[in-house]
């Protein structure tokens, strides 16, 4: 692979360069943002990799790096304020949606219109995604959908859902199992959130009780759901698996060090954290580079698979790895709560450590990356539990 960028992709970062000096938002303000994804949205850098007939830029993947790239040095606000139905539900309505699906959905994703919530997880399926039960039965021109989902990442503020129900047995269990796109304002869901450990709520139960879902808002055939999810597991965890935010927490890291001490001396001359720091920082480097890797599959239209659980897994690891060291280098203070004022960086590294469930269980536990590592890539034997 050669990493060496052209003129052309140069005059490209320029460019990117130039617009966000032009057009970041100073101070943050809703109309700052609104005005700010109006933009990066003209430019079609919204979904800049996403086919140019649905809405996005159709762009190569150099130039996406070199997006990313300037984007996260120059700290610009994310591309898109619709973080699931850019991350995995447009890629798989694109891959898997009729027409009507794509002009109906892609482009109010690309506007950024409203939340999008996966429902995957049951409280008897987790891991094992592929049992799961929500009941889907077909009625003339709808379904009827009857269950429960659980751990449903902001459903009290989704306009839709993208749903995995079982609408039949086959001979494995992927069989039967179907794809649907709700709007959760149908009648019958009930949505009860549930508080994590750091007080706040981002996820909820979700309760289906005979919702009526029209036979068109199916996405992908009948039955064949598993290959949708599969599709947009990857997708999640190759969005999961992005370095951005990382390399933001080690730059707030290495700022932490500089201001915290150990032993009567700055905590950033310590051999023990500069090592650590160092070894966080190779990582986050190898991640990227490997990033590149499923990158350049996507981008030649190849599906992304198994190689975004590497990423994923080393995520998991880095983020608590950083949460840790953060509480250790604030000495006594690190055990105290984010809101009791006599914390660093307003109590940012306090809700880091408690925030792991996030990246290290959502959208897969370590345990399933290393099944997954060790069967698809590694080609050991099947795990005879799963
Ligand atoms: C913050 C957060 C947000 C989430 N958001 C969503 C969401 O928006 N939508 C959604 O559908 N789900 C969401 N989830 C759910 C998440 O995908 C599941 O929690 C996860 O897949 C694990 O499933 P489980 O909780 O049922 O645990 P289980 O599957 O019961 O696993 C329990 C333990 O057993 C281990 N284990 C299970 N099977 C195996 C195996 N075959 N080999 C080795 N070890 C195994 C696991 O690694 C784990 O340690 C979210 C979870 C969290 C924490």
């Amino acid at each position: 692979m050669d990493f060496d960028f052209t003129p052309e992709e140069e005059a490209f970062r320029a460019e990117v360069q130039a617009f966000i000096a032009e057009h970041k938002p100073k101070k943050g303000t809703p109309q700052e943002m609104a005005t700010w994804h109006e933009k990066v949205r003209e430019k079609r850098w919204v979904g800049f990799s996403w086919p140019k007939d649905v809405g996005g830029g159709g762009g190569g993947i150099a130039q996406q790096v070199i997006l990313k790239e300037e984007m996260a040095k120059a700290k610009a606000p994310s591309l898109g304020t619709c973080f699931m139905g850019l991350a995995w539900v447009g890629p798989s309505i694109i891959e898997y949606g009729t027409e009507e699906q794509k002009q109906q959905f892609i482009p109010d994703i690309l506007d950024g219109k409203y939340h999008w919530c996966t429902g995957y997880s049951e409280p008897d399926s987790g891991s094992d995604l592929a049992s799961v039960k929500c009941k889907c039965e077909r009625d003339g021109d709808e379904y009827v959908v009857t269950g429960q989902k659980i751990w449903t990442s902001i459903a009290m503020w989704s306009k839709w859902i993208i749903l995995l129900v079982r609408t039949g047995q086959g001979e494995s269990k992927h069989d039967g199992i179907t794809c649907l796109l709700v709007p959760m304002d149908t009648q019958g869901i009930t949505v009860r959130p549930i508080q994590n450990m750091s007080g706040g709520t981002m996820f909820a139960e979700v309760f289906f009780d005979e919702v009526r879902v029209p036979v068109e808002n199916r996405l992908g055939e009948e039955g064949q759901g598993w290959k949708v999810t599969i599709s947009a597991l990857a997708h999640e965890r190759s969005s999961i698996a992005e370095v951005t935010s990382l390399q933001r927490s080690l730059e707030g890291l290495r700022e932490l060090a500089r201001k915290s001490t150990k032993n009567g001396a700055p905590a950033a001359e310590d051999r023990g954290i500069r090592r650590r720091l160092a070894s966080i920082d190779a990582r986050i480097e190898a991640m990227r580079l490997n990033g590149m890797r499923f990158l350049t599959k996507q981008l030649k239209g190849e599906p992304v698979g198994a190689e975004t659980s590497v990423n994923k897994l080393t995520r998991a690891e880095l983020e608590v790895e950083i949460g840790e060291l953060a509480l250790e280098m604030q000495g006594s203070q690190g055990v105290l709560g984010a809101g009791s004022g006599a914390v660093p960086d307003r109590g940012k590294w306090q809700n880091h450590a408690l925030n792991w469930p996030e990246v290290v269980i959502g959208g897969g536990t370590p345990n399933i990356q290393k099944n997954i590592i060790a069967e698809r890539i590694l080609g050991l034997p099947k795990d005879p539990e799963a």
